[in-house]
């Protein structure tokens, strides 16, 4: 800082501090929650977060994770008090350099600063904590936290920062990213972004320094620390590749690494639909003990069981589908989960088309035929499937069949035109349907209400699959099933092992 902004700071400091003492009484605590029906919770009010600092040091086997955390947010009221989620113990916090009074319960820290803050304030948060996560739950006895024999898991969705890092934490408040993690010597930690580098310490451990430049939500922020084989590259388009490959993969080792060592290819197909790739890097990591896959901002996790059957770049186009839906066009609130679920399996009918295994068409008339007229499938509400249910297949598998009524009903230049003018006008912010809806009816001139309500809105089987062309011959009141296209038992794996992510 220069003499003279010192000076500017100074004068505009005791202009804060007399207009607090003029209006004390309109200075209240921030919110506890961010405003989400699911999640009330979830996030908090009052700031909004630029930059996480986050500097840990983490001991596998022990499961011990201790360090600081600084967050950078400017305060968007005048607070007397302010939360952030964490479920960490916290040792020491101060506010703009000042200890500050803190208490936590049930996942709430609720931070009292010292005069209280000025809307429109910079705010400097630094938090320093120690505890073992995996043996911590949250207000419902969970734990999204995994030990494993060689390191631990920091992934999850809707909720994984409390588990590491302290954050304001719920997509409508993204920031950028530091990530440093020390681990012993022979460890290796991943993380989002750029890989700016490790350092060896002289205590015989290595620091690993990340780094994500674009706006990045809390949940999608992760680290992955084991025994990893990892392959650094450059893309067509000139990025950084970084993918990784536990050493546990075991048989399925070479099938994950022949489906994540496509990223590049895939995101430059899904660039020719979806509008140019919003992040700074690119990436994917082959996991055990996940369970699932998630859409990591820059480098997706892949559990080992997507390549139980051969390789499977079903599921690397889900994933990198999310990039655009998802992580640069985050939910506002969760109960939108199908503008990130419906898009990203949409995306796999598209690849599934791109590479010659069955056309959009035929991946739609398979899946609407899959599910009977009075499978539970079609009862999901997936425009607001409830707490908890956010990822029901029928999100998926549903959800993508909207996306190809929609395309049937304005056709492929509108459809595609719909897609990219969401992704350029919603980019590295958050949205709604309702939004969506609007988007779609603004760029294809059409009204579309009803066929929104009809698949998002309304429990039951839409009475026809959309675009089918005939439906073959229907004799003794048998109507001829789609044929299965190439690509459908891999969608499908890919469709299971994703549903297998229930909380
Ligand atoms: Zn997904």
């Amino acid at each position: 800082m220069s003499i003279r902004s010192k000076a500017t700071a100074a004068v505009a400091t005791a202009a804060a501090m007399t207009l607090f003492a003029g209006t004390a009484l309109a200075a209240a605590p921030g919110a506890p929650g961010a405003g989400d029906p699911y999640y009330p919770t979830a996030g908090n009010g009052g700031y909004d977060v630029s930059h996480y600092d986050i500097r840990l040091n983490y001991q596998p086997g022990a499961d011990r994770l201790w360090g600081t955390t600084t967050i950078l947010a400017k305060a968007t009221e005048d607070l007397t008090q302010f939360n952030l989620d964490f479920l960490l113990k916290v040792k020491t916090l101060r506010v703009n350099n000042a200890p500050a009074t803190f208490s936590q319960a049930d996942g709430e820290l609720t931070v009292t600063p010292k005069g209280g803050l000025r809307k429109n304030a910079d705010v400097t948060i630094v938090v320093t904590y120690d505890d073992v996560p995996g043996q911590v739950k949250d207000a419902a006895g969970f734990t999204a936290w995994t030990k494993t024999v060689d390191g631990a898991l920091g992934i999850g969705e809707p909720q994984i920062a409390s588990w590491w890092f302290p954050s304001n934490d719920h997509p409508t408040d993204k920031a950028t990213y530091d990530v440093s993690v020390a681990v012993p010597d022979g460890t290796e930690v991943l993380s989002n972004g750029r890989f700016v580098g490790n350092t060896r310490l002289i205590n015989g451990w290595t620091r690993w320094n990340w780094r994500s430049t674009k706006p990045q939500a809390s949940y999608l922020t992760f680290i992955n620390i084991g025994q990893f084989e990892i392959r650094q590259s450059t893309a067509p388009n000139g990025q950084p590749v970084l993918n990784a490959y536990s050493e546990r993969l075991g048989e399925n080792r070479d099938a994950a690494i022949a489906s994540i060592e496509r990223t590049s290819e895939v995101i430059e197909f899904e660039e020719s639909v979806f509008g140019p790739y919003p992040f700074e890097a690119q990436g994917g990591i082959g996991t055990n003990d996940l369970g699932y896959a998630l859409e990591n901002q820059t480098r997706p996790n892949y559990d080992t069981a997507f390549f139980r059957r051969g390789a499977n770049t079903y599921v690397v186009a889900h994933e990198l589908g999310h990039q655009w839906f998802g992580d640069s066009v985050s939910t506002h609130h969760w109960r939108d989960i199908w503008l990130n679920e419906g898009f990203a399996s949409y995306a796999e009918f598209l690849w599934s088309e791109h590479i010659g295994e069955g056309t959009a068409q035929e991946n739609a008339d398979f899946t609407y035929d899959l599910y009977p007229a009075d499978s539970p499938f079609w009862q999901v509400v997936i425009g607001d499937p409830g707490s908890g249910n956010e990822f029901n297949g029928a999100v998926y598998d549903r959800g993508a069949l909207t996306l190809h009524a929609l395309r049937v009903a304005v056709g492929d230049d509108k459809f595609f035109g719909i897609l990219k003018a969401w992704t350029a006008k919603k980019r590295y912010s958050d949205a709604t349907i309702e939004e969506f809806i609007a988007t779609a009816e603004e760029v294809s001139g059409q009204q579309l209400d009803e066929l929104f309500q009809t698949w998002l809105f309304t429990k039951g089987k839409p009475a026809e699959a959309p675009g089918r062309a005939s439906v073959g011959i229907a004799s003794a009141g048998v109507t001829a099933k789609a044929a299965e296209p190439k690509s459908r038992q891999k969608i499908a794996l890919t469709h299971e092992v994703l549903a297998a992510h229930d909380h």
